[in-house]
């Protein structure tokens, strides 16, 4: 008989909506292995299971072989052939596996009658979550195509694993333990954090890191009591709910938004969790609170797995819980988001606040530290967001009325009418001082001479106000957050649709891509690069692309022919040495000489350039210039690399300094070596942006600022008032002070600071 691949592809298609009907994982495993031998004419499939934190697979599912061997049979990563595929990501295929020095034999499960042997790692990216392995009695039984239809499957089986592993941890679950009530807040305090996103928001607290999800949604004492039709109604409005919210954050944010409700939906379909919460409905609880219970449950499971991509669902089952219970109260629907309400969590994610933010949350208290790929993307979604502790996060009552001014990191509790009418007052005068319709098409210094106001961009939806503040060209395209919000690894031709519509939108104005700059305090969900302790000074971004050439090429592909016909630069982060650059230029002109071979049409003329945030890249300033196109100052990373002061942590925030000579010495080194070999030289971070070090900047020659766009105007205005002479004499009398207590006192004496920091 022949071997039916195509059938086979098909039927674990099925295999797989049965799985997302919520049928029990080992069933779901069993039945993978029972349809995969039986198309593939083999004699055993099993599949293992990866173990992230003991780094074992295990033997969960077999046809063929000795049912005792399930749960026992355990293999180190790079043991035997199915360790080694696990542990090198790439199927091993071998003709006789008694002659495999890799061959590993466990005796008593019959295997030693199986001569052909094909394991195909199951993986998620470059995650690993397990293998798929398929056995044979006769010699080099597995041809190339069985290897190809194999990873076709394990590519399915992969989300399958995870999204079953998903729903079963929660019903093997463990007992809760309860946690002591900590006191709360008094009415009119003020709680003092770190500004993370600035703009006030006010609103009522909503604690979705704590385990008391119905607490901001008690139901009328008076009302009858819900009944399980209630539930049914409640769900089912619930599950039009979130598609109309997929439906609707995909149109407005399509580079991002790709399932990112996903989870609320598999939750939402999984019989288990609502059949449990009808269940508890049926034996008397109320069902506000069978709801919360089952959630709960959830959430506890969820937070304490080992597994990343699981840990990362508890907001989602906190805000379904929210969801559903707001349905079954039947409140107005537009009740049923975030509006009205500021979120306190523990910890979030990317993705977390896009889906809050389509829900019209006001806005963030966190209480673990803000990454920093978290405060850019709320910047980018205007959503105020501040840092505070976990000591006062827990003590904030739900429902409580708060106004958080994102600016400066406070938190007024129940305010008073006098700071509600200064905030008032205060959000008038931001609004009038950041007017789009002030901004000139030209910036000019008060002397007359031209400077370009460029727009960092992090998510499409940048675009609008990048044109509203017009922005001269995109100075910094931070490409991670298509990468962070997905499972896997978007293709090519993903990125090349998000790329490319960056690129129509500016308009044939001037788009600086920067390549991928995952790692540090970010890393992917579905990329697990072994533990690091000390991820800023591990695996991130440049080292990251030149490791991974393949993610990297996919990439640098899209980039150039995203900007065929049009002027477009791409700029490579975290470069340390020459060395760097000159190893990611080869692989750009690998990738350019590809695209020609292959007729595709691309920008040749895309210029390269190097991010200098490091102070080994401001060591050989002049090599970088003289080697790249351009240079471009992350000031971000450089005050953080430069004076050793982690950019997201509060406890050492007052030492993250822009105004040390160290940085202002390095910032006037880089800029010199670019100006020596005549090539572009530009600032992107933050600083780019800072009305206090503005004349400085101007002062020691950069003329081109890529900024959070909306800050147009201020910079603009600033601009205009300067003239070169005077920036130029502020530079150098700056340059030539050696204490960070001279240059605060010099900013002070010129009137040109209030609060010195950055
Ligand atoms: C920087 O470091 O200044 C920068 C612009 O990059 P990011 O903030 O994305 O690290
Ligand atoms: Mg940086």
């Amino acid at each position: 008989m022949k071997k039916r691949n195509v059938d086979l592809v098909c039927d674990i298609a099925e295999l797989m909506s049965l799985a997302e009907e919520g049928q029990d994982r080992k069933v779901l495993l069993q039945n993978v292995v029972t349809t995969v031998a039986k198309h593939m004419q083999a004699d055993v499939c099993s599949i293992y299971i990866y173990d992230e934190e003991n780094r074992r697979l295990s033997l969960r599912a077999t046809q063929g072989l000795d049912a005792s061997a399930i749960g026992n049979v355990t293999l180190g990563l790079g043991e035997g052939i199915t360790g080694r595929a696990v542990r090198e990501l790439r199927p091993i295929c071998v003709g006789a596996a008694s002659k495999s020095s890799a061959y590993k034999f466990f005796p008593g499960i019959h295997e030693e009658e199986y001569e052909a042997f094909l394991a195909v790692p199951i993986l998620r990216g470059l995650r690993r979550i397990g293998a798929l392995v398929v056995q044979a009695r006769e010699v080099n039984y597995f041809t190339p195509n069985d290897v190809k239809a194999l990873r076709a499957i394990a590519a399915q089986l992969a989300t399958m694993i995870e999204n079953v592993q998903l729903l079963s941890e929660v019903r093997d679950r463990a007992v809760e333990s309860a946690a002591p009530v900590p006191k709360k807040m008094d009415r009119g305090a003020i709680i003092r954090g770190r500004s993370a996103s600035t703009g006030t928001a006010r609103g009522r607290a909503c604690a979705l890191g704590s385990n008391d999800a119905e607490a901001c949604m008690l139901p009328d004492p008076e009302a009858p009591p819900l009944t399980v039709d209630d539930l049914e109604k409640a769900v089912e409005k619930t599950m039009t709910q979130i598609d109309e919210l997929q439906r609707q954050t995909t149109a407005d944010l399509a580079d991002v938004a790709v399932l990112i409700f996903s989870a609320h939906q598999l939750i939402l379909e999984d019989r288990q969790f609502t059949g449990r919460i009808a269940d508890l409905i049926k034996d008397g609880t109320p069902a506000v609170k069978a709801i919360a219970t089952v959630v709960n449950e959830y959430v506890e499971v969820f937070s304490r797995s080992k597994m990343p991509m699981i840990r990362e669902k508890v907001l989602d089952v906190k805000d379904l819980g929210n969801r559903l219970t707001r349905n079954l109260l039947n409140k107005a629907s537009d009740a049923c988001d975030y509006r009205g309400q500021i979120i306190i969590a523990h910890e979030m994610l990317p993705s977390d606040i896009l889906k809050l933010s389509a829900e019209n949350v006001e806005g963030f208290l966190v209480s673990s530290g803000v990454t920093s790929h978290n405060a850019i993307i709320s910047r980018s979604l205007g959503i105020p967001m501040v840092a505070i502790s976990r000591e006062d996060a827990d003590r904030i009552e739900d429902g409580t009325e708060m106004l958080m001014d994102g600016e400066q990191g406070i938190v007024y509790l129940d305010p008073s009418d006098a700071v509600r009418r200064k905030y008032t007052e205060l959000d008038e005068a931001w609004k009038a001082l950041h007017d789009a319709s002030d901004v000139k098409e030209q910036t000019l210094t008060k002397c007359g001479e031209r400077v370009r106001i460029y727009a960092n961009i992090n998510l499409l939806s940048d675009l609008k106000p990048a044109r509203k503040f017009k922005a001269e060209g995109v100075g910094l395209y931070r490409s991670e957050f298509p990468f962070i919000v997905r499972t896997d690894f978007p293709t090519e031709d993903e990125q090349y649709l998000i790329y490319k519509k960056l690129v129509d939108q500016m308009e044939g104005k001037t788009v600086t891509f920067r390549t991928l700059d995952i790692g540090g305090d970010k890393m992917l969900s579905y990329y697990s690069s072994v533990d690091e302790a000390n991820p800023f000074l591990g695996m991130r971004a440049i080292r990251f692309s030149l490791q991974n050439k393949d993610i990297f090429s996919e990439q640098l592909r899209a980039f150039l022919r995203a900007g065929a016909e049009s002027r477009t630069r791409i700029m490579f982060p975290l470069i340390s040495s020459v060395d760097d650059f000159v190893a990611a230029r080869s692989i750009v002109h690998e990738c350019m000489d590809e695209l020609e071979k292959n007729g595709v049409p691309f920008n040749r003329k895309t210029e390269l350039g190097v991010m200098v945030e490091l102070p080994s890249a401001v060591e050989v300033a002049d090599e970088l210039a003289f080697e790249s196109d351009f240079l471009s100052i992350g000031s971000n990373d450089l005050i953080q690399y430069m004076l050793a002061v982690d950019r997201t942590n509060e406890k050492v925030s007052n030492l993250y300094l822009a105004h040390h000579p160290a940085i202002l010495r390095a910032i006037n080194r880089v800029v010199a070596a670019a100006q020596t070999h005549g090539k572009d030289v530009s600032i992107c971070g933050d600083l780019s942006a800072n009305k206090r070090m503005l004349p400085f900047l101007l002062g020691v020659g950069l003329r081109k600022f890529s900024i959070d766009i909306v800050n147009a105007p201020t910079v603009q205005r600033l601009v205009a008032s300067t003239n070169l002479a005077d920036a130029e004499e502020i530079a150098n009398h700056l340059l030539d002070m050696g204490r960070i207590s001279e240059i605060e006192a010099y900013l002070l004496e010129r009137d040109l600071v209030g609060d010195v920091q950055a």
